[in-house]
């Protein structure tokens, strides 16, 4: 393949030619590039990155760059797989090796790295710690190994892997080659684990945001869950999705009561045969299904980028699994939603789980961990910076894209209540958890406070006023806010953080809100509100033209074999619908559109464009004289989905002056699918009272930002420089407009 064949000298500017040709991005994301730096210059690295965030990237193009082959060990064989598919259809050679692999396709894959043919090789933990596999590495130039889900290294975390706690004979046996370890688990012991056992000599940490601010997040009543997730998913056709479910049973259940909806549903756990999970699996994949109604066992291996949704049926056991999972959706960048259900009934049946624990230890780790979830779910403060916190990140301001920022509870200025807290914290040296914290304030004398003298300090009785619930909620508050973290590993005592210390010292203020349960479901947000929801950042994806996109990329991958994102992201086929790339040039500026993707399908998507702005077909024309004729037409053949005639009617509705609601309406059509008709033969010279939709003054802004950005702008730079002030339509009929008053579209229509 091509990556073979023209070895780089490995700088960041040939790192971003590969970026470019092969995956078709214009630009590293702000640490993708630092990372990469860092890895060129031949350091162990560590990159705690959220998933979606670009982790494999990170690797992937080094190891393009530099001499030999990049060794990833990857915990799970469908990842791997994916991954090399992936891989192989941006042009990049690469393979995998595991326990699914037959003898005769591993040595062949061995013989293309003696060859010098493969970049990238892919490898379970067991196969690479299997007899003889070292000493093939040996044999071959290494360039570096990456280990990815680097958290499975860490007994504390939820994805322990015992394989991956042996992987230091890395390092001893090839000190020379550097390591890089990937996750998205970004918590303390985590880190440290990672490092100490991988043997890794000062490595560079690069700790990314683990914000998805394209992910919205909001948590419902867990009432008539049923019912709700079928009104959801009326807003949500052809949009994949999980449903996380608590028991196999209801797994079942639910997806046997979506499909007598219709909705094309199936489930996942792992009380089924291998076979019938990796089936259900694979047309989830490639989009057959829309909906998996699964338990947590769903997921890890799951790679598939164009997740729109993630719907918690229950409360999950904590956070991090919480984060996880929905972290799934979105993992492209376009807007995503996340959705939780929550109920008492839920906390106490978790909660019956988790005491059941053999070992006392992890039941307390455990419930502590629940506790945290509870919180989220029961909180009156922006959710993700509750989420944030629980990371030990923090975010400035509100993120005004989860429930709780679109439907703010009432505050008040907290920071004296919150001193007495954070002061107590401090007075007893950061030792103590939260209930003793609480018991510190109200003064109680038990056991835990007179032992340790804490009866004596100056805060003990500084809260008599209230009561424990109260104390206990504030100081979730201030653990939400990230003023204060649980040491797990130090008797879940109760520490400060600089912005504690910051509220603690006067420095800064805190707001505190009365507890609340959310009590009825929120409204659906309408329209200033909905957009805000949808996260400005990304414009909204219904429109006709992404779905043709998204039926073409369906058909491509079923003749390919690839599932649906391997052809290209959900982000990708947007941008595709919003510049509407005609000529190669301006098809391979859309980002995710590299050389090799091009020459495999990029013609049959600049055909389809040019046939969505091309209406109407000769075949149609006749449809215009024959206006006033009631003889129905006869059936005619067009190409599939030309929506010529289809884009006339609308037009003929326009010039009898419907509004493009109105339209919309009596057709029985989306609002965008008008729009797309008229914007089309406005370019074909068809009048359009454009005055509708832009005024003079519209225009001139317009036109002035245009010049303000200079030749070769994209729409979306348009869009994003008036401060999305416009939308996409009205973007297209401006330019339009001036384009036909300099005379380069046509003010007739054709006369065919
Ligand atoms: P992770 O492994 O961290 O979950 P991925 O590597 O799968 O994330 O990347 C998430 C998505 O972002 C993918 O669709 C990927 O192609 C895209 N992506 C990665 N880097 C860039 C970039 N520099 N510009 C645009 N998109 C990118
Ligand atoms: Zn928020």
């Amino acid at each position: 393949m091509l990556a073979a064949t023209q070895p780089l000298t490995p700088t960041l500017e040939s790192a971003r030619r590969v970026l470019k040709q092969y995956y078709g991005y214009d630009q590293f994301r702000p640490m993708q590039q630092d990372i990469i730096q860092s890895i060129l210059s031949g350091q162990d690295t560590v990159v705690l990155m959220p998933t979606g965030g670009g982790k494999s990237v990170c690797f992937q193009v080094p190891a393009m760059v530099q001499e030999g082959v990049c060794v990833v060990v990857s915990p799970l064989i469908a990842l791997m797989k994916d991954q090399v598919e992936a891989l192989k259809a941006n042009g990049i050679s690469a393979a995998c090796i595991n326990s699914s692999i037959g003898q005769a396709e591993q040595s062949s894959i061995g013989r293309a790295c003696q060859a010098g043919m493969l970049k990238l090789l892919y490898v379970s933990p067991e196969k690479l710690l299997s007899e003889g596999f070292l000493s093939f590495l040996h044999r071959l130039k290494v360039s570096m190994f990456a280990i990815d889900e680097a958290h499975c290294i860490s007994s504390w975390g939820h994805d322990f892997r015992p394989e991956y706690t042996q992987l230091r004979v890395l390092r001893e046996q090839f000190p020379e080659v550097p390591i890089i370890a990937l996750t998205a688990t970004a918590d303390r012991l985590t880190q440290r684990d990672i490092q100490q056992q991988l043997r890794l000599t000062e490595p560079k940490v690069f700790l990314s945001s683990f914000d998805r601010p394209n992910l919205s997040l909001s948590v419902r009543p867990g009432q008539d869950r049923v019912n709700s997730v079928v009104n959801f998913l009326k807003t949500h056709e052809n949009e994949a999705g999980i449903v996380y479910c608590l028991s196999r049973k209801q797994c079942e259940t639910l997806a046997g009561k979506l499909k007598e909806k219709g909705i094309r549903a199936g489930f996942y756990h792992a009380g089924m045969t291998d076979r019938s999970r990796s089936d259900v699996q694979e047309q989830f994949l490639r989009d057959d299904l829309q909906v998996i109604c699964a338990t947590v066992a769903f997921g890890m291996g799951i790679d598939k980028s164009n997740v729109r949704w993630v719907l918690h049926y229950n409360l999950p056991k904590n956070i991090e699994g919480y984060y996880q999972e929905i972290g799934r959706a979105g993992r492209d960048g376009a807007p995503a939603e996340a959705v939780l259900f929550y109920s008492y009934a839920d906390v106490a049946q978790l909660r019956d789980m988790i005491t059941k624990d053999a070992d006392p230890r992890l039941a307390q780790l455990n419930s502590t961990k629940l506790e945290r979830m509870q919180q989220f779910a029961e909180a009156a403060s922006c959710r993700r910076r509750i989420l944030l916190a629980y990371f030990g990140e923090v975010l400035e301001k509100d993120c005004g894209n989860c429930d709780i920022c679109r439907n703010p509870p009432s505050t008040f200025d907290g920071t004296e209540l919150a001193q007495k807290a954070l002061s107590a914290v401090a007075r007893t040296r950061e030792a103590a958890p939260l209930s003793v914290i609480c018991d510190v304030l109200l003064g109680r004398r038990n056991q835990g406070v007179i032992s340790r003298g804490y009866d004596q300090i100056k805060t003990f009785g500084a809260g008599a006023d209230l009561s424990f619930l109260d104390w206990q909620s504030y100081l979730h508050q201030l653990l939400n806010d990230g003023l204060l973290y649980i040491a797990y590993e130090q008797g879940y005592a109760l520490k400060l953080t600089d912005l504690g210390w910051q509220v603690l010292k006067g420095e800064r203020k805190q707001a505190l809100k009365q507890f609340q349960v959310p009590q009825k479901a929120e409204k659906a947000p309408k329209g200033r509100a909905a957009k805000a929801a949808t996260g400005q950042r990304l414009p909204s994806i219904a429109d006709e033209l992404f779905d043709r996109l998204r039926q073409l990329r369906k058909q491509i991958a079923d003749e390919q074999g690839v599932p649906p994102y391997v052809v290209f992201s959900d982000a990708t086929l947007q941008e595709m619908a919003i510049e509407r790339p005609r000529t190669r040039t301006a098809m391979l500026a859309v980002s995710g559109v590299g050389m090799k993707k091009f020459e495999t399908y990029g013609e049959r998507f600049i055909d389809l464009i040019t046939q969505h702005a091309g209406a109407p077909s000769p075949d149609d024309v006749p449809d215009v004289p024959s206006d006033e004729d009631d003889t129905p037409a006869p059936a005619k053949k067009r190409s599939p989905g030309t929506p010529s005639g289809t884009a006339l009617d609308s037009w003929k509705m326009h010039r009898q002056g419907l509004s493009v609601e109105q339209v919309a309406e009596q057709r029985g059509l989306a609002v965008s699918t008008i729009k797309s008709h008229l914007e089309a033969l406005y370019e074909r010279g068809y009048q359009l009272r454009t005055e509708e939709f832009i005024s003079q003054d519209d225009y001139a802004r317009i036109k002035t930002a245009v010049q303000e950005l200079g030749p070769d702008f994209r729409l979306r730079d348009l869009f994003d420089h008036l401060r999305e002030q416009y939308d996409y339509f009205q973007l297209r009929v401006a330019l339009t407009y001036d384009k036909r008053l300099r005379g380069e579209l046509p003010n007739q229509p054709p006369v065919e």
